[in-house]
Protein backbone atom coordinates (compact mmCIF):
# COMPACT_ATOMS: atom_id res chain seq x y z
CA UNK A 1 0.00 0.00 0.00
CA UNK A 2 1.36 3.40 -0.81
CA UNK A 3 -0.02 7.05 -0.28
CA UNK A 4 0.79 10.19 -1.37
CA UNK A 5 -0.27 13.93 0.06
CA UNK A 6 -1.50 16.28 -2.76
CA UNK A 7 -1.27 19.19 -1.25
CA UNK A 8 -1.91 20.00 2.66
CA UNK A 9 -3.15 23.31 4.94
CA UNK A 10 -5.38 25.53 4.08
CA UNK A 11 -5.01 26.17 0.41
CA UNK A 12 -6.09 22.83 -0.21
CA UNK A 13 -6.42 19.16 0.50
CA UNK A 14 -6.35 15.56 -1.08
CA UNK A 15 -4.67 12.38 -0.20
CA UNK A 16 -4.36 9.18 -2.44
CA UNK A 17 -4.06 5.44 -1.02
CA UNK A 18 -3.01 2.79 -4.03
CA UNK A 19 -3.36 -0.90 -3.09
CA UNK A 20 -2.47 -2.42 -6.41
CA UNK A 21 -4.45 -1.33 -9.11
CA UNK A 22 -7.18 0.14 -6.67
CA UNK A 23 -7.33 3.71 -5.56
CA UNK A 24 -8.95 6.16 -3.45
CA UNK A 25 -9.13 9.70 -2.97
CA UNK A 26 -9.70 11.48 0.83
CA UNK A 27 -10.89 15.06 0.46
CA UNK A 28 -10.83 17.15 -3.16
CA UNK A 29 -9.74 20.66 -2.00
CA UNK A 30 -8.60 21.53 -5.59
CA UNK A 31 -10.71 22.05 -8.60
CA UNK A 32 -10.89 19.60 -11.42
CA UNK A 33 -8.33 20.59 -13.75
CA UNK A 34 -6.17 21.13 -10.38
CA UNK A 35 -6.48 17.90 -9.09
CA UNK A 36 -5.95 16.01 -12.26
CA UNK A 37 -2.72 17.88 -12.71
CA UNK A 38 -1.51 16.85 -9.72
CA UNK A 39 -2.50 13.63 -9.85
CA UNK A 40 -0.70 13.45 -13.23
CA UNK A 41 2.38 14.61 -11.58
CA UNK A 42 2.42 11.27 -9.92
CA UNK A 43 2.04 8.88 -12.77
CA UNK A 44 -1.87 8.71 -11.23
CA UNK A 45 -4.87 8.74 -14.05
CA UNK A 46 -7.69 10.15 -12.31
CA UNK A 47 -10.12 7.89 -14.18
CA UNK A 48 -8.53 4.63 -12.06
CA UNK A 49 -9.72 6.44 -8.78
CA UNK A 50 -12.43 4.13 -7.52
CA UNK A 51 -13.78 6.70 -5.16
CA UNK A 52 -13.58 9.65 -3.32
CA UNK A 53 -13.99 9.74 0.56
CA UNK A 54 -14.69 13.25 2.45
CA UNK A 55 -13.50 14.23 5.72
CA UNK A 56 -16.28 17.63 6.06
CA UNK A 57 -17.53 20.04 3.50
CA UNK A 58 -14.98 22.74 4.06
CA UNK A 59 -13.88 24.32 1.07
CA UNK A 60 -10.26 23.29 1.42
CA UNK A 61 -11.51 19.82 1.26
CA UNK A 62 -14.38 19.50 -1.08
CA UNK A 63 -14.23 22.46 -3.24
CA UNK A 64 -13.37 20.28 -6.40
CA UNK A 65 -15.58 17.43 -4.96
CA UNK A 66 -19.01 18.44 -6.69
CA UNK A 67 -17.40 19.20 -10.22
CA UNK A 68 -14.70 16.52 -10.20
CA UNK A 69 -17.27 13.80 -9.28
CA UNK A 70 -19.35 14.60 -12.22
CA UNK A 71 -16.36 14.60 -14.53
CA UNK A 72 -15.03 11.31 -12.92
CA UNK A 73 -18.12 9.79 -11.45
CA UNK A 74 -16.51 8.75 -8.48
CA UNK A 75 -18.61 7.79 -5.86
CA UNK A 76 -18.53 9.45 -2.96
CA UNK A 77 -18.40 8.74 0.77
CA UNK A 78 -19.01 10.90 3.98
CA UNK A 79 -21.11 11.60 6.49
CA UNK A 80 -24.85 12.04 5.85
CA UNK A 81 -23.94 15.73 7.27
CA UNK A 82 -20.91 15.87 4.67
CA UNK A 83 -22.99 15.41 1.63
CA UNK A 84 -26.09 17.13 2.64
CA UNK A 85 -23.56 20.14 1.88
CA UNK A 86 -23.04 18.68 -1.41
CA UNK A 87 -26.27 19.47 -3.52
CA UNK A 88 -24.67 18.47 -6.58
CA UNK A 89 -23.88 15.42 -6.37
CA UNK A 90 -26.60 12.95 -7.71
CA UNK A 91 -28.17 10.79 -5.19
CA UNK A 92 -27.27 7.61 -7.04
CA UNK A 93 -23.39 8.83 -6.12
CA UNK A 94 -23.85 9.58 -2.48
CA UNK A 95 -22.85 6.71 0.06
CA UNK A 96 -23.03 8.29 3.27
CA UNK A 97 -21.36 5.77 6.27
CA UNK A 98 -21.89 5.70 9.55
CA UNK A 99 -19.43 5.85 12.03
CA UNK A 100 -18.42 2.36 13.95
CA UNK A 101 -19.83 0.41 10.50
CA UNK A 102 -16.56 -0.90 8.29
CA UNK A 103 -17.28 -0.65 4.66
CA UNK A 104 -16.22 -2.78 2.02
CA UNK A 105 -15.08 -0.63 -1.53
CA UNK A 106 -13.10 -1.92 -4.33
CA UNK A 107 -9.83 -2.95 -2.71
CA UNK A 108 -9.64 -1.34 0.69
CA UNK A 109 -12.05 -1.31 3.76
CA UNK A 110 -13.00 1.95 5.25
CA UNK A 111 -14.02 3.09 8.87
CA UNK A 112 -15.22 6.09 9.88
CA UNK A 113 -14.45 8.01 13.26
CA UNK A 114 -16.20 10.89 14.09
CA UNK A 115 -14.01 14.03 15.18
CA UNK A 116 -15.46 17.56 16.86
CA UNK A 117 -14.67 20.11 14.33
CA UNK A 118 -16.57 23.29 13.42
CA UNK A 119 -18.18 21.80 10.68
CA UNK A 120 -21.57 19.88 9.75
CA UNK A 121 -20.30 16.51 10.89
CA UNK A 122 -16.84 15.42 10.57
CA UNK A 123 -14.93 12.26 10.20
CA UNK A 124 -11.42 10.21 10.70
CA UNK A 125 -11.08 7.61 8.51
CA UNK A 126 -8.90 4.20 9.20
CA UNK A 127 -7.96 2.42 5.98
CA UNK A 128 -7.34 -1.25 5.36
CA UNK A 129 -5.93 -2.79 2.27
CA UNK A 130 -8.09 -5.56 1.49
CA UNK A 131 -4.92 -7.62 -0.23
CA UNK A 132 -1.94 -6.64 2.30
CA UNK A 133 -3.92 -6.00 5.33
CA UNK A 134 -1.55 -2.47 5.61
CA UNK A 135 -3.73 -0.01 7.74
CA UNK A 136 -3.87 3.72 7.24
CA UNK A 137 -5.33 6.13 9.46
CA UNK A 138 -5.65 9.70 8.24
CA UNK A 139 -7.20 12.49 10.83
CA UNK A 140 -6.92 16.36 9.66
CA UNK A 141 -8.82 19.06 10.91
CA UNK A 142 -10.05 18.23 14.87
CA UNK A 143 -10.37 20.02 17.52
CA UNK A 144 -9.71 17.40 20.15
CA UNK A 145 -9.26 14.04 19.85
CA UNK A 146 -12.15 11.14 20.82
CA UNK A 147 -11.44 8.36 22.80
CA UNK A 148 -12.50 6.00 19.90
CA UNK A 149 -9.91 7.64 17.36
CA UNK A 150 -6.78 6.02 19.73
CA UNK A 151 -8.53 2.46 19.32
CA UNK A 152 -9.31 3.13 16.06
CA UNK A 153 -5.50 4.42 15.12
CA UNK A 154 -3.78 1.68 17.67
CA UNK A 155 -3.02 -0.75 15.01
CA UNK A 156 -2.46 1.40 12.36
CA UNK A 157 1.09 0.75 9.83
CA UNK A 158 0.96 4.16 9.03
CA UNK A 159 -0.49 7.33 10.29
CA UNK A 160 -1.63 10.53 8.94
CA UNK A 161 -2.38 12.96 11.45
CA UNK A 162 -2.97 16.68 12.18
CA UNK A 163 -0.04 19.10 13.68
CA UNK A 164 -2.12 22.66 12.45
CA UNK A 165 -0.19 25.04 14.70
CA UNK A 166 2.46 25.53 17.31
CA UNK A 167 0.59 26.97 20.32
CA UNK A 168 2.86 29.51 21.06
CA UNK A 169 3.27 30.99 17.44
CA UNK A 170 -0.44 31.47 17.53
CA UNK A 171 -0.98 33.04 20.71
CA UNK A 172 2.03 36.22 19.76
CA UNK A 173 0.93 35.52 16.01
CA UNK A 174 -1.24 37.95 13.88
CA UNK A 175 -4.58 36.48 14.35
CA UNK A 176 -7.13 38.51 16.28
CA UNK A 177 -8.34 36.67 19.73
CA UNK A 178 -11.43 35.46 18.20
CA UNK A 179 -9.64 33.14 15.25
CA UNK A 180 -6.88 32.17 18.07
CA UNK A 181 -9.53 30.79 19.86
CA UNK A 182 -11.35 29.05 16.68
CA UNK A 183 -8.15 27.41 16.04
CA UNK A 184 -7.18 25.81 19.46
CA UNK A 185 -10.83 25.35 20.43
CA UNK A 186 -11.97 22.00 20.78
CA UNK A 187 -13.55 22.07 17.15
CA UNK A 188 -10.56 24.09 15.95
CA UNK A 189 -7.24 22.39 14.81
CA UNK A 190 -4.77 19.89 16.36
CA UNK A 191 -1.74 21.51 18.21
CA UNK A 192 1.56 20.38 17.62
CA UNK A 193 1.37 18.99 21.09
CA UNK A 194 -2.13 16.97 20.74
CA UNK A 195 -0.82 16.15 17.24
CA UNK A 196 1.99 14.56 19.19
CA UNK A 197 0.27 12.83 21.97
CA UNK A 198 -1.95 11.35 19.36
CA UNK A 199 0.99 9.91 17.84
CA UNK A 200 2.84 8.99 20.81
CA UNK A 201 -0.14 7.29 22.20
CA UNK A 202 -0.98 5.05 19.25
CA UNK A 203 2.59 4.39 18.64
CA UNK A 204 3.74 0.52 18.40
CA UNK A 205 6.55 -1.33 17.07
CA UNK A 206 4.82 -2.33 13.69
CA UNK A 207 4.32 1.87 12.64
CA UNK A 208 6.40 2.19 9.87
CA UNK A 209 5.31 6.04 9.00
CA UNK A 210 4.30 9.04 10.53
CA UNK A 211 3.09 12.04 8.37
CA UNK A 212 1.70 15.11 9.95
CA UNK A 213 -1.00 17.38 8.08
CA UNK A 214 -2.50 20.91 7.95
CA UNK A 215 -0.04 22.83 8.82
CA UNK A 216 -0.28 26.61 9.42
CA UNK A 217 1.63 28.77 7.01
CA UNK A 218 1.26 31.12 9.69
CA UNK A 219 1.58 29.45 13.01
CA UNK A 220 3.86 26.45 12.43
CA UNK A 221 6.91 25.49 10.61
CA UNK A 222 7.49 22.26 9.64
CA UNK A 223 10.50 21.98 11.27
CA UNK A 224 8.45 22.72 14.83
CA UNK A 225 5.98 20.12 13.79
CA UNK A 226 8.38 17.64 12.82
CA UNK A 227 10.80 18.14 16.42
CA UNK A 228 7.47 17.97 18.69
CA UNK A 229 6.10 15.03 17.10
CA UNK A 230 9.40 12.98 17.02
CA UNK A 231 10.34 13.93 20.57
CA UNK A 232 7.06 12.26 21.45
CA UNK A 233 6.94 9.46 19.13
CA UNK A 234 10.86 8.69 20.08
CA UNK A 235 10.17 8.17 23.36
CA UNK A 236 7.17 5.88 22.97
CA UNK A 237 9.62 3.51 20.85
CA UNK A 238 9.09 4.87 17.33
CA UNK A 239 12.09 5.24 15.29
CA UNK A 240 10.79 5.24 12.10
CA UNK A 241 10.03 8.58 9.81
CA UNK A 242 8.07 11.77 10.88
CA UNK A 243 7.96 13.94 8.19
CA UNK A 244 5.25 17.14 7.51
CA UNK A 245 3.31 17.21 4.61
CA UNK A 246 4.58 19.83 1.72
CA UNK A 247 1.73 22.51 1.56
CA UNK A 248 1.75 22.48 -2.43
CA UNK A 249 3.54 19.75 -4.09
CA UNK A 250 1.90 16.08 -4.60
CA UNK A 251 4.77 13.91 -2.28
CA UNK A 252 4.72 10.29 -1.30
CA UNK A 253 3.64 10.10 2.44
CA UNK A 254 4.53 6.02 3.02
CA UNK A 255 4.94 2.79 1.02
CA UNK A 256 4.60 0.07 2.83
ZN1 LIG B 1 -8.97 22.18 6.54
ZN1 LIG C 1 -12.08 22.20 8.32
Amino acid sequence: MRGWTLGSGSSGNAIVLESGAHRILIDCGFGPRAIAVRLRTLGIAPESIGALLLTHEHIDHAQGAERAQKKYRWPVYGSAGTLLALPEIEARWRRPITPGLPVAIDGFTIEAIAVPHDAASSFAYTVTATASGARVGVAHDLGAVPDELHGSFARCDALLIEANHDAEMLRNGPYAPALQERVRGGRGHLSNAQGAALAASVAHPGLRAVSLLHLSAVNNTPALAEQAVTAAVRRAGYAGPVRAAPRRDPTLAFSL
